[in-house]
């Protein structure tokens, strides 16, 4: 393999460092303290700043106004937006909206295109993805009981729905519910449109996470679709086809929490180190860097994340050089190893800012809290060990 990043790659890379150190971090603290809401006039502003650097949409695609970056591409980028919360939304290339334009650039109409892709890529509007249900294992997602009936020309969606992340302050979600109920398992049901001031749409509450309910983009929303009616024709590809395409967007969709997990490794690297070596722990002010054990949670981290770092980066090289299908081992495998590495490495981080670690007064704290979720969404940790595990142990028969 060859490891070279492009020159071109290599001056994007230091902007977007630059920026972030300049721009994005300094606005942490009121982050911590102010809602995101009240955030998004001064987030905006920094928007305008990207748009004018030509770094907007990095990973969309060109023909619908972003830049069109391979994986390996936008996860170099990623790790250094990833550094801080705010990067990937000021940058526009967020999950779930990422995704979302993945889906509409691939199966949309081109009414549904017009309507839903063009604004959500150019930012004007913003969407989520609405599939896990309170009642109902997320782990096997065709165990779903969210229904879309034909009625005339229209479906009428009933279902109850959580953690549809981003919904409060999103103008559409993608809806996932069951069409074709006696289909076998996999071509049951469809992702819908499903435009959020619909009647019958019903955000019912933003669920406290770890203690904080957080609002717009910053949210998990519980969700109850009553009688919701939407036009047929706000369905996404044939009927039926919902998990094949939800299939296609894993891959990538991997690639870029797995980046962005690196990005707050790297951070949460770059704190430990900082603080391990201006906190001064005897009266002749050794520093905590002299200790052993934190200079074994400095190696260890060090080397983890450069693990992770090549086993996301390969397995982006395999999605964008032979298909999402034949890295289906090596995504599974980043899923965890990335998710695991960076819950160690932000813990070894607050801990060794003590008592402060514990404060919003540091990231951490926001790391530690949000990003504990990593091992369970998009694929809990054991649900891939165990499609992983079988995939491979099938060679050994
Ligand atoms: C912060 C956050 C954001 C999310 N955002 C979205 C979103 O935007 N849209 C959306 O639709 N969903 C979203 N989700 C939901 C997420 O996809 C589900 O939580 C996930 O799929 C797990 O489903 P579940 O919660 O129903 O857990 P369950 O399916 O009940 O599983 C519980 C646990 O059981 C274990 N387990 C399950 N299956 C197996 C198995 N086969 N073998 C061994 N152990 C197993 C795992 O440890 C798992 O964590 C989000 C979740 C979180 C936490």
């Amino acid at each position: 393999m060859d490891f070279t990043i492009s020159d071109k790659m290599k001056t994007i890379l230091e902007m977007v460092n630059e920026f972030v150190d300049r721009e994005l971090i300094p606005l942490e603290p009121e982050f911590a303290s102010l809602g995101f809401k009240e955030m998004l006039p001064l987030i905006r502003e920094k928007q305008k700043k990207v748009k004018q650097m030509e770094l907007w949409a990095p990973n969309f695609p060109k023909d619908c106004g972003g830049m069109g970056m391979s994986l390996v591409e936008h996860g170099l980028l990623s790790e250094a937006l990833g550094r801080t919360p705010l990067g990937h939304y000021v940058f526009w290339c967020q999950a779930p909206d990422a995704g979302n334009v993945e889906i509409l650039h691939l199966h949309g109409t081109e009414a549904q295109k017009e309507k839903y892709l063009k604004p959500l890529v150019a930012g004007d509007i913003r969407s989520c993805f609405s599939m896990t249900e309170v009642d109902m294992p997320g782990s096997n997602p065709v165990l779903l009981e969210t229904t879309a009936v034909k009625d005339g020309d229209e479906y009428v969606i009933n279902g109850h729905k959580w953690y549809t992340s981003s919904a409060d302050g999103a103008n559409f979600a993608i809806v996932m519910a069951v069409t074709n109920p006696e289909a076998p398992d996999y071509l049951q049901a469809s992702m819908i449109i499903v435009p959020t001031d619909t009647p019958g749409f019903n955000l019912v509450r933003n669920i406290p996470v770890m203690g904080h309910a957080g609002d717009d983009y910053f949210s998990h929303a519980e969700i109850l679709y009553q009688s919701c009616r939407v036009p047929q024709s706000n369905i996404l590809g044939p009927e039926g086809h919902g998990f094949v395409i939800a299939q296609e967007r894993l891959g990538p969709g991997r690639i870029h929490h797995c980046m962005r997990w690196l990005g707050i490794c790297q951070r949460s690297f770059e704190l430990m180190c900082r603080r391990a070596n201006s906190r001064k722990i005897t009266r002749d002010g050794k520093p905590l860097a002299s200790r052993q054990i934190i200079q074994a949670w400095v190696s260890e981290s060090a080397a983890e994340i450069q693990a992770a770092r090549l086993m996301t980066l390969h397995a982006a090289w395999r999605i964008d050089n032979e298909g999402a299908k034949s890295a289906r081992d090596e995504i599974s495998m980043i899923k965890f190893v990335v998710a695991n590495t960076m819950q160690r490495v932000v813990d070894r981080a607050l801990q060794v800012h003590g008592g402060l670690g514990m404060t919003d007064d540091t990231i951490l704290a926001f790391f530690f809290r949000h990003e504990r979720a990593a091992r369970i969404y998009d694929g809990a940790d054991e649900v891939h060990k165990v499609s992983l595990a079988r995939r491979i142990l099938r060679n050994y028969l």
